[in-house]
């Protein structure tokens, strides 16, 4: 025997000694050489190739072989797949059928990765008819591939309901058809099988078909488990998830970082604690709670539970902390309203030289649009810019509604016109800034154009446009834009659209038409829409009206501050002193007290903050000796203070006195004096900008010739030149 043929007999007992593409090509032509390349020896020198990745080399031997074995097929559909060759994976495999080659259960999992990936639901289940009449059901890997085809392709782990996937079926089909040969010719070949029982199986949708393809693998490894416990968590069965946890802490395999955190973040989409908490006790008594995916997954999970300072104590256990980590607790402080810490923990991860992610950017911009802080807005746009995520949609639709909240709407358009593609999010963020800054006209032809552009208005996008409606009176318009919710877009109204609406008749004046629309309400209506309401009798100066108003107020919420406060004031305004009284003497037995008016201003870094009436800020006499001046000009240019806000039932002069003292005119002359001249002026005031209030800066803003903008609870203001944005307005 030839040395050659001693060679060839080695490799062939041990082909994966064969570790390169030159020792492949040796072997191949020795065999040519020593004429002994028969469909077997192709089919092993094909199998090499594709180990090695040789795709090309691998197609051209197996082109010439009349009737390929079982093995050259296999290697052939293997390493389509994994070079993401799926339609061409697919196809062999029907030929291969065709060919009258029966497929074994190396075949199998290839096939089911690539229907997988072509989404096509209805090849893979003529794929498991296959495998169960050939009995190949029970093959682990087999099995883990059908299970994890079922859960990605019947609507699991998506938020689509299997229903909605079906009805995209056939569009879907069609699309692949074009490209996917298999896909059209696969039925007959199934259909055709040989003896075996022709009829198909009928395969029951979602989790069902996991279950059921689980139950029949005999042995198990962790990949089976995992996959079914993810389907039964995002499926909502979540007691069966658990039990599976568990089964597998009975069995010899041991749940990994993937089965926790799998399992964790649905939990904490239900918010249910209480599993979570079990979960988590499970992981410590692991060892595994420290592990950096559980312990993100933690975090997640408490945050989401509004428990952040369990959230805050896994993340101060964490043995490593990559930026998915700093990122879930960033998040959670955002969605639980608590900013300056999000802000603060976002500055400490800079620090510690980890780099944010993308994530992180969208969780905190929001608590800069939130405290309305541009200075802290401005700089991680500055990181946005420096990290290379200009381009970020996401991030970009954050931004845009940073700079709106923030007050510069000329900035958040800039951003938003550079974005290249606008979804329904960015879209929504610039109408809604338009809106609360008072460009309404401008807020509703942004709407229609993003109409135009096939982009579907969400119920976000609704509330926008009917808050831009409201605060420049298109009632006509509102009504169109309410209606088509239900007509043309199947969208239920929901309170904020009611409100929106019921403040629009409020602000035109429609005092009655809003009473009738509220109490018709399909929503039962809360204690701030009749709120909206009431501030409006106040604005109309309807008394009788606004008794009606908070007597539904108080029916609702018997401890409604803001209702007291105005009953109070139009009652004082008609001198109905008496009314007056019994009412503050309601509140005092209550132990309501009045909310202080505060007002901020951003200045060199700092933010400044002013009390009403309170006088003991460092800067008073400063404030004092710029306000009286400007305080004399503004009366000889016409104004008279409007006292009839004032709750306090003193004289005139005493009145005009406390007017002065209001937050937001403090704050807006501290302003002045402490910047350039043209500077603009922003100062944000947590309750509504009082009416005398709004009278004596737009004399301001014409006497200092500063542009002022102040952000209230409800709107932006610019005052420029004597008027404000608002057109009086509000
Ligand atoms: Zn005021
Ligand atoms: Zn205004």
């Amino acid at each position: 025997m030839s040395s050659s043929k001693t060679l060839i007999r080695t490799l062939i007992q041990n082909p994966t000694r064969i570790k390169s593409k030159s020792q492949a090509k040796q072997l191949h032509a020795q065999f040519i050489r020593t004429q002994s390349l028969s469909h077997t020896s192709a089919s092993i020198v094909i199998s090499i190739y594709t180990n090695l990745k040789l795709l090309h080399e691998a197609l051209l031997l197996f082109k010439t072989l009349e009737s390929p074995p079982v093995l050259a097929w296999k290697s052939v559909i293997r390493c389509f797949t994994d070079q993401s060759l799926f339609s061409r994976a697919l196809a062999s495999f029907v030929e291969m059928r065709a060919s009258g080659r029966c497929p074994d259960h190396n075949v199998f999992p290839s096939v089911l990765k690539s229907c997988t990936m072509m989404m096509d639901l209805r090849l893979g289940e003529s794929v498991h008819g296959c495998i169960v009449r050939l009995g190949m059901d029970c093959d682990l890997y087999t099995g883990n591939a059908l299970m994890n085809m079922y859960a990605k392709l019947l609507g699991m782990g998506s938020k689509i309901s299997v229903g909605k996937v079906f009805d995209e079926m056939p569009q879907r089909m069609s699309r692949l058809g074009s490209c996917c040969v298999a896909t059209e010719s696969v039925e007959p070949v199934m259909n055709c099988d040989e003896d075996l029982e022709a009829e198909t199986c009928t395969m029951p949708l979602g989790i069902d078909s996991v279950r059921k393809v689980f139950e029949v693998i005999p042995r198990k490894d962790v990949v089976s488990y995992n996959t079914i416990i993810a389907g039964y968590a995002q499926s909502g069965m979540y007691e069966d998830a658990l039990r599976l946890v568990r089964e597998m802490g009975t069995t010899d395999i041991k749940p990994d970082a993937f089965t926790l955190s799998s399992v964790l973040p649905i939990f904490s989409e239900y918010v249910d604690v209480i599993k979570g908490k079990e979960i988590h006790g499970y992981a410590i008594r692991k060892g595994i709670d420290a592990d950096v995916y559980i312990g993100s997954s933690l975090v997640d999970m408490y945050a989401k539970s509004a428990r952040i300072e369990d959230s805050e104590r896994v993340f101060s256990h964490l043995a490593r902390r990559d930026s998915i980590s700093w990122n879930s607790l960033v998040a959670g402080y955002v969605q639980n309203g608590r900013y300056n810490e999000a802000l603060r923990l976002f500055r400490q991860m800079v620090t510690t030289k980890v780099r944010p992610g993308p994530v992180a950017f969208s969780s905190v911009i929001p608590a800069c649009a939130h405290l309305a802080t541009l200075r802290l807005g401005k700089q991680l746009h500055g990181y946005v810019l420096r990290g290379g995520f200009g381009s970020n949609i996401f991030i970009s639709s954050s931004l845009v509604d940073m700079y709106s909240k923030c007050g510069n709407i000329n900035a958040a358009r800039k951003i938003f016109d550079r974005m290249n593609v606008h979804d329904e999010v960015s879209w929504t963020a610039i109408i809604m800034g338009y809106a609360l800054h008072g460009h309404g006209h401008e807020a509703v032809s942004l709407f229609e154009e993003m109409k135009e552009q096939g982009v579907k208005p969400n119920k976000v996008a609704f509330v926008a446009v009917l808050t831009a409606c409201s605060h420049v009176g298109l009632v006509d318009e509102a009504w169109g834009y309410f209606n088509s919710m239900t007509k043309v877009y199947g969208l239920n109204q929901e309170l904020e659209h009611y409100a929106a609406v019921a403040d629009l008749l409020g602000r035109a004046g429609k005092l009655e038409e809003a009473y009738d629309f509220i109490s018709k309400m399909r929503v039962e209506p809360t204690g701030s829409v009749w709120s909206t309401l009431l501030s409006s009798c106040s604005v109309h100066k309807n008394l009788e009206l606004a008794e009606k108003v908070s007597e539904k107020i108080f029916s609702i919420d018997s401890e409604n501050m803001g209702a007291y406060v105005l009953m109070c004031n139009m009652y004082a305004s008609n001198g109905r002193w008496k009314e007056m009284a019994k009412l503050r003497l309601k509140m005092r037995k209550k132990g309501l007290r009045k909310k202080p008016a505060c007002s901020w201003i951003e200045l060199k870094n700092k933010t400044h903050g002013f009390v009403s009436g309170d006088r003991s800020h460092p800067n008073m006499d400063r404030i004092n000796e710029f306000l009286k001046p400007v305080m004399e000009q503004m009366e000889k240019e016409g104004y008279v203070a409007d006292t009839s806000g004032v709750l306090h039932d003193v004289d005139e002069e005493h009145k005009r006195e406390l007017l002065f003292g209001h937050s937001e005119r403090l704050a807006v002359a501290f302003g002045i004096i402490n910047t350039e001249p043209g500077t603009t002026i922003r100062v944000t005031k947590n309750i509504r900008i009082c009416r005398d209030c709004h009278v004596a800066i737009k004399f301001i803003s014409k006497i200092t010739e500063r542009e002022i903008i102040v952000r209230d609870n409800s709107r932006f203001h610019h005052f420029n030149r004597g008027s404000c944005s608002c057109l009086d307005y509000w």
